[in-house]
């Protein structure tokens, strides 16, 4: 639970599918994505727009067997020096998994 009042298992909207199948869940910082695309490169849920040069998931909501490159992406994204701007969070606990640069499951994100 975090100190701001702000869940983040109740960020996103009302069309989330069920925890059971999809524990994880992606926040995705928009407006503080470089367009590197480094997300891209270990990941196949991301994508650089052509439109925009910006990235963008092809799904907010994750399995296990996409976990790991979901992390991946979120460990490798450079955006807010080194912080970055791909949060996978734990539906389930609330915590953030990746890229947690606080150490201790806080999210990460901007506002
Ligand atoms: S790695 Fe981060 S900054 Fe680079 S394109 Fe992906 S989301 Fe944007």
């Amino acid at each position: 639970m975090s100190d701001d009042g702000i869940r983040p298992s109740d960020v996103g909207g009302d069309d989330a599918p069920p925890v059971e199948t999809k524990p994880y869940k992606i926040i995705f910082e928009a407006s503080g994505c470089i367009g590197t695309g480094k997300c891209a490169e270990v990941s196949p849920n991301w994508d650089l727009s052509l439109d925009t040069g910006l990235a963008r998931p092809r799904t907010y909501y994750v399995g296990e067997e996409e976990l790991s490159h979901n992390v991946r992406a979120a460990e490798v994204c450079p955006a807010k020096k080194g912080r970055g701007v791909i949060h996978v969070i734990d539906r389930r606990t609330d915590e953030e998994i990746a890229p947690d640069p606080e150490g201790d499951g806080t999210l990460s994100v901007d506002w």
